[in-house]
């Protein structure tokens, strides 16, 4: 199947006949020769984002001042629409653009949780899932009157399908999980998992932070009810940038999100006594709008639309497949094993190495002008972005991150990890 993903090993060969190659000069490369293997963490700034952010700030903030509001109202329902269309398989007016995923993830969690009754008081995820989706729901569980439940799962395998049946129930109200692991890249069956959930009665609410961008995902053929994710990562809308919600239609006017605020109110400027919500996605907005960082999603979602995610997977693969290779070449001799699953078709858009010294030699790798990320525990992510990464990124990341631990330029670094990772 390798030979397949990548006919030839030359990376030049391979870059030349990339039909996604010319998007890389859409994106500023002010760090010149930096090899940058960290776009699941933080993409790098498409130069339409740039200047949607300027155009914002200089022309419409500074010459419109109140009146931008009149467009800057519509552009989080707008920014959303873009998203369903081009990312999530959603359909119109089923996704806001808000707020962080964690925030939405609390709101749309609580909304499931709420509705569901006193007979249904459990929140089921798995004990692998990331951090902020396991606190969110832990502290939900705890002030209203729900239980967390916990399913085990392998950390370099992903969630099994049979694994999280076993842990839904008559009194499951709903089931959250990653789409994409955030430590291994493993995907999760959407369509079964969602299936299994639904036929205990339950809502399903995917974190896609790892899928958007990067992975097909498509939310009304699963089934999906609720979700949520970031625009940072593969979708490059920047730091801090807003995240998005996603409510099936048919679910809308029966959930209720708990932070009652006027942007979700029927008639928002009525400023009246009190609050009765849209009958709408916006019903799941909360306040005012971060609109520089809403502008720079929608600049940013029309990039990835004009690529297209298929063609971005496609490529995706590749690149996975092709590090892969050199992995069990250059990299498994010096102490290095997958901590992802083997088959590129079962992972997202990165590749997760173990080694014991993965700290030290994440250190090495950024002094040598190469940037993974590292995951407790010792455990080097490398992201392939397909917009913006070739494969002789690839060929050169990884040929230095060999250097390193061959020549021993690690050992100098400490091996404590510091605050950000
Ligand atoms: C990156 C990520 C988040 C981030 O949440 P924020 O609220 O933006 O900090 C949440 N969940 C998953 C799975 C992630 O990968």
């Amino acid at each position: 199947m390798f030979s397949e993903l990548h006919p030839a090993a030359d990376p030049a060969v391979l870059d030349a006949a990339d039909g996604l190659a010319a998007f890389r000069s859409e994106f500023a490369h002010d760090t010149e020769g930096l090899i940058y293997l960290d776009g699941n963490s933080l993409g790098r700034p498409p130069t339409t984002v740039l200047e949607a952010v300027k155009r914002v700030v200089d022309e419409e903030w500074t010459q419109r001042l109140i009146r931008g509001w009149d467009e800057w109202i519509e552009t989080p329902a707008r920014a959303g629409d873009a998203l369903a269309a081009a990312v999530l398989g959603a359909r119109p007016g089923e996704v806001l653009v808000c707020d962080s995923t964690s925030v939405n993830l609390y709101k749309l969690a609580a909304a499931a949780l709420d509705a569901a009754g006193p007979d249904r008081r459990v929140l089921v995820t798995d004990d692998d899932n990331f951090p902020t989706d396991r606190y969110i729901l832990a502290g939900l569980a705890q002030r209203g009157g729900g239980e967390l439940r916990l399913v085990g799962t392998d950390i370099d395998d992903g969630v099994d399908v049979e694994a999280v049946t076993a842990a839904l129930g008559e009194d499951t109200a709903l089931l959250c999980l990653s789409h994409v692991s955030y430590r291994s890249g493993a995907i999760a069956d959407m369509a079964e998992i969602t299936r299994r959930a639904h036929a205990v009665g339950a809502l399903v609410l995917w974190d896609l932070c790892h899928s958007a961008g990067s992975v097909p995902v498509d939310l009304e053929a699963c089934g999906v009810d609720l979700a949520v994710g970031c625009t940072y990562k593969y979708l490059n809308a920047g730091p801090g940038a807003p995240a998005f919600l996603y409510v099936r239609e048919e679910l809308q006017r029966r959930l209720r999100q708990p932070l009652w605020g006027w942007f979700s109110q029927a008639d928002q400027f009525a400023m009246g006594p009190d609050y009765s919500p849209r009958p709408d996605i916006g019903r799941f907005a909360v306040g005012t709008p971060p609109v520089v960082g809403v502008a720079a999603v929608e600049a940013a979602v029309a990039v990835t639309a004009r690529a297209g995610v298929t063609a971005l997977r496609d490529k995706s693969l590749r690149l996975g497949a092709y590090a892969q290779t050199l992995h069990d070449e250059w990299l498994k001799p010096l102490g290095f094993r997958l901590a992802s699953p083997a088959e590129p078709h079962r992972r997202g858009g990165h590749l997760t190495l173990w080694h014991e010294d993965a700290w030290r030699i994440a250190q090495a790798m950024r002094d040598r002008g190469v940037i993974p990320d590292f995951r407790e525990p010792d455990r080097i992510r490398l992201g392939f972005a397909p917009l913006y990464n070739g494969y002789a990124d690839i060929h050169e990341g990884l040929s230095r991150m060999a250097e390193i631990v061959r020549t021993g330029g690690y050992e100098k670094y400490p091996s404590r990890r510091g605050a950000v990772t």
